[in-house]
């Protein structure tokens, strides 16, 4: 049937081909479809008229029914302006006009009665109405002109007279044009078992709201549907990998593991390390392939949790690999596990890029015969030519610098894909989690190892550097180093703040007794990773960085933080930087310097850091200041929800709600053939054939 849905937005009348591209490129609108799924972001009441004596210039919007007295040109050049005194008998307010003045005075004429709408201000003591819409006030029902919308536009748009009451007209012709009935995209066993309004009447009350009553219903059945087949989409998607692939079965825990957790273990597990191994080894003994995510707040002990998952592989004959995403944090890795594991006679070897020539052909080789049995690396181990006798583990850290496509590329590397543990310290809220990576299963590691004390963060003004260069100074004496972080290279002309160089330079003047190194993204490889290797070692005390330090670098000695300009870093990059520090027994200070002026946001930002170490709740709270869109991980994850509506943040209930109601569909009816739910399964098979990135959700 040919659906007049998808018929091309130039054809609209009101559209035509300029302004037709100027809708692709803009909103990416390119059917009627898409127009009809672009919805307003506020409503004006316009179901009451004001008197001129009941107003003030603080309304947010006035509407008015009179007539205009008369017309008058005021002032000169840049300031001239079109002045009509306005009147409905209980008062005058002047309409103002700075630009089409011929077309106001030849379209609205003197002593006809118009309902003028708009918001007033005051300017010398009268009210005054800027480009305020106007309608002949004959054949006009106040009472039900409900709601008007309002569309976001853009400048390019504007100037083609796209502006928000252009896109309203654009609306009503499209609707116009749709003759009902409209095909439905939810189950009528879904609808009325939610009490959802049906499609057509939920679409044309989201653009033309017939009272508040409406809207709510409209706006509450469309945010289900979105977030419904996203739902839909990943539980059905795990479902059909099921049923594809068995997964190894790790049945044993063997000599490996225990000689390791009764003989190598250098301190008691945490309860939480223990919980998440526990259900670690239940995935991989279940004869499903295990697909979990492991969160856990920095210096939570991921590691040692990822280690003695591959040991269960070990004992069952399997080889594990584990990849991170920079070369000194794989090299770290390594080094960590090779420790761990001293003694125990099991092949642990490091392949990163830098590894090369006969180093690498021996790691290659004892790769395929199997001699190798923990691979610890960067991408390098992505690489085609890394092969593998028998992967069945893989451990993936900091999941959330990684792509979808890389993931899926090492499941390549055996017949059946291995198991595969992801670990992020990125702490996501759960909300979040659930549409980011609703097919993984989920650990948590809430509780750090013994001993550590709570960093203390500290909120500073940088007219205080005196005192700030004394602690450093006194904790430096007593044997600690110092993170100094920057946010930028390079000083940006206009922007007043000290950027890595300048800094670097005036650290060096300050401490000329100690050493100092510098690392930034613009450094060669080779280069970063000497200066790194300074600091790790002890040899430099202080460490002047961008945040490329951001990541999981480990230097238990490191007591101090000092983040520069934090004013200008997220909650999750300020969060992620001070976990740098707090890694050994010693009292940790973050020490968060920003100039007077600071937003509102901003102040709150500071202030959460202040009052709270917790991963968890910053990200919370990062979730509700800023949206879901900006979080660090929801770009890279491929996953692109394009929400139209549905604000993870404040719809997390719902989000919930609908994710079991596509649970029990997906349990209900696992071979797609019940007749009650044929339309949703159209739509899903509809909606990955339209959207690239939800068919390779995994
Ligand atoms: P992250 O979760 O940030 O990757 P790590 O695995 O690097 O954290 O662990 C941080 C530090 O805590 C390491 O020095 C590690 O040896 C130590 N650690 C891990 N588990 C425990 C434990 N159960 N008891 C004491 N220290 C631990
Ligand atoms: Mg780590």
């Amino acid at each position: 049937m040919f659906d007049i849905t998808t018929r091309d937005i130039k054809y609209l009348q009101g559209v035509g081909p300029q302004r037709a591209s100027i809708l692709n490129k803009e909103l990416d609108i390119h059917s009627l479809h898409d127009l009809l799924y672009y919805f307003p972001y506020k409503y004006v009441d316009r179901s009451r008229l004001y008197y001129i004596h009941e107003i003030d210039g603080n309304m947010p919007h006035i509407q008015l029914k009179g007539k205009i007295l008369s017309y008058e040109n005021v002032g000169e050049g840049r300031s001239r302006r079109l002045v009509a005194h306005f009147s409905d008998g209980t008062g005058v307010v002047d309409l103002v006009w700075f630009k089409g003045l011929k077309y106001v005075t030849g379209r609205y004429k003197v002593n006809e009665e118009y309902v003028v709408f708009g918001k007033p201000t005051v300017f010398n003591g009268r009210i005054n109405v800027a480009h305020p819409d106007i309608d002949p006030a004959e054949g006009l029902v106040i009472s039900s002109m409900g709601l008007q919308p309002y569309y976001n536009t853009t400048e390019k748009m504007k100037r083609s007279g796209l502006n928000s009451h252009a896109l309203e007209k654009l609306m009503k012709n499209a609707f116009s044009l749709l003759q009902s009935p409209w095909e439905e995209t939810l189950s009528p066993k879904i609808l009325s078992e939610h009490h959802l309004m049906p499609l057509e009447e939920a679409l044309r009350n989201i653009h033309f709201p017939q009272n508040p009553e409406l809207l709510r219903k409209a706006q509450y059945r469309l945010k289900f549907e979105e977030l419904f087949y996203i739902q839909l989409n990943i539980l059905r998607y795990s479902k059909e990998r099921q049923k594809k692939y068995r997964g190894f079965c790790f049945e044993r825990v063997g000599d490996v593991f225990n000689t390791f957790y009764t003989q190598n273990l250098p301190f008691q597990l945490t309860g939480a390390q223990k919980r998440v191994i526990k259900e670690i080894r239940k995935d991989m003994g279940s004869g499903r392939q295990m697909n979990r995510l492991l969160q856990g707040d920095v210096g939570s002990g991921k590691t040692l949790v990822a280690l003695m998952s591959m040991l269960i592989a070990l004992d069952n004959d399997y080889q594990a690999c584990m990849m991170a995403p920079t070369e000194i944090l794989a090299t770290q890795h390594y080094e960590t596990i090779s420790q761990l594991m001293f003694g125990m006679n099991v092949r642990v070897e490091l392949l990163t890029g830098s590894v090369k020539g006969k180093k690498r052909e021996e790691i290659l080789k004892g790769l395929l015969t199997g001699d190798v049995k923990i691979l610890i690396g960067t991408h390098a181990v992505l690489e085609d030519t890394v092969g593998f006798a028998s992967l069945g583990m893989v451990v993936i850290d900091e999941q959330h610098r990684f792509g979808v496509a890389q993931r899926a590329k090492l499941w390549g590397k055996n017949t059946c894909p291995p198991h595969v543990l992801v670990m992020t310290a990125t702490p996501i809220p759960r909300t979040l989690a659930m549409t980011l990576y609703g097919d993984l299963d989920v650990s948590v590691i809430d509780e750090l190892p013994p001993g550590r004390k709570p960093i203390q963060t500290i909120h500073q003004f940088d007219n205080r550097r005196k005192s700030l260069y004394e602690g450093i100074r006194k904790q430096i004496d007593e044997g600690r180093q110092v993170y100094i972080v920057y946010p930028l290279i390079k000083e940006s002309e206009k922007i007043d703040i000290k950027n890595l160089e300048e800094g670097y330079a005036s650290i060096c003047d300050e401490f000329p007794d100690y050493k100092v190194c510098k690392v930034h993204g613009q450094m060669k490889p080779a280069e970063k990773d000497a200066e790194m290797q300074r600091f790790v070692s002890g040899e430099a005390q202080i460490m002047v960085a961008t945040t490329v330090i951001e990541v999981g670098v480990n230097v238990p000695n490191a007591s101090v933080m000092v983040i520069e300009n934090a004013e200008r870093f997220g909650l999750s990059q300020l969060h992620q930087l001070r976990g740098r520090v707090g890694r050994g027994a010693d009292q940790s200070y973050c020490i968060l310097v920003t100039s007077f002026k600071l937003s509102e946001e901003t102040r709150k930002r500071l202030e959460i850091m202040v009052q709270t170490n917790d991963g968890f709740e910053i990200a919370e709270a990062d979730l509700k200041l800023r949206g879901p869109g900006d979080l660090e991980g929801t770009q890279q994850s491929g996953v692109a929800f394009d929400l139209k509506i549905a604000d993870i943040a404040r719809d997390g209930q719902l989000l919930q709600y609908v994710r079991e109601v596509a649970m029990k569909i997906v349990e209900e009816d696992p071979e797609s053939v019940n007749p009650d739910y044929a339309i949703l399964w159209r739509q899903l098979h509809l909606l990955r054939k339209n959207h690239v990135n939800w068919a390779a959700i995994s």
